[in-house]
Formats: C-alpha cells, structure tokens, sequence
C-alpha cells in the first residue's frame, strides 16, 4: 500500500536533502549517529516502525569486498536470539552507505519479523520497490 501520509512526506524529503547534499558524495566515513539516523527513517518509511534496533553495531573490515552484515547468535537456554550489525568503516559515498544499511534491515526484517531465513530470497528482493520509492537501492 502506498503510503502518503504527512509524517511520511516528511521523512522522505529529510532523507533525500540528506543524500543529495553536495557533502553526501565525498567519501563517507561511517558513524553510529548516522546508522542511528537512517536506522530511524528507514524504519518508518520502509518497516512501518515495527523493527526492533540491532542488538549490537560494529564498524569492521569484512572478507570478499562484504559491505555490511548480519550476524546473529541464538541463546537456546533462554530460547532468544540476537542480532550484530557490521558495517564497514568507510563507503564511496553516502548513499552507498545507507543502501547498505537499508539492505542489511532487509534482512533483520526477514529474520526477526518474518521467521525467514534472512536469504536474499523473493521476500528479500520483493523490499526493492519501497525502497525504490525512497531514493535508496537493495
Ligand atoms: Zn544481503
């Protein structure tokens, strides 16, 4: 459903002069405040708000070119489960950045609201439109 509420408006257009600031081309240096940021806006325009945070974000070089990532851990005493955001320290650009973060909430959005196994199956890329949508990519 298309949503075109005045929140909604808002948020989108927030996002966009963000990503479209002459600053937003330079090589980007990730920080916590910004996952935080997009985590937020992603969230209320893509997930209609209903995903819980990572239980933990770190910035770290990953193998084989991997732009963020996943992990999760499962506490089977107590039957729970968490999930660890990886990013990488630096991206070519903003946008490169929050495509990855948009693309790794995907996945979260599968695991932990779905009960999917989080691969980049048809309910992962079904997500592309919305986030289309928002000026962001998969
Ligand atoms: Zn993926």
């Amino acid at each position: 459903m298309l949503k075109t509420s005045k929140k909604y408006t808002r948020t989108k257009k927030l996002l966009k002069a963000d990503l479209t600031k002459k600053s937003s081309r330079w090589k980007y240096k990730t920080r916590y405040i910004d996952i935080k940021k997009y985590f937020a806006m992603i969230n209320e325009l893509v997930f209609d708000n209903k995903l819980s945070p990572f239980n933990k974000v770190y910035l770290k070089q990953m193998r084989n070119g991997t732009m963020g990532q996943v992990i999760t851990y499962d506490w089977e005493r107590r039957g729970t489960r968490e999930y660890e955001l990886h990013m990488l320290p630096f991206y070519e650009d903003k946008q490169e950045f929050a495509n990855t973060l948009a693309h790794e909430m995907v996945h979260l959005y599968q695991m932990a609201n779905q009960g999917d196994t989080g691969n980049h199956n048809a309910l992962f890329y079904s997500y592309r439109t919305k986030l289309n949508r928002i000026g962001l990519d998969l």
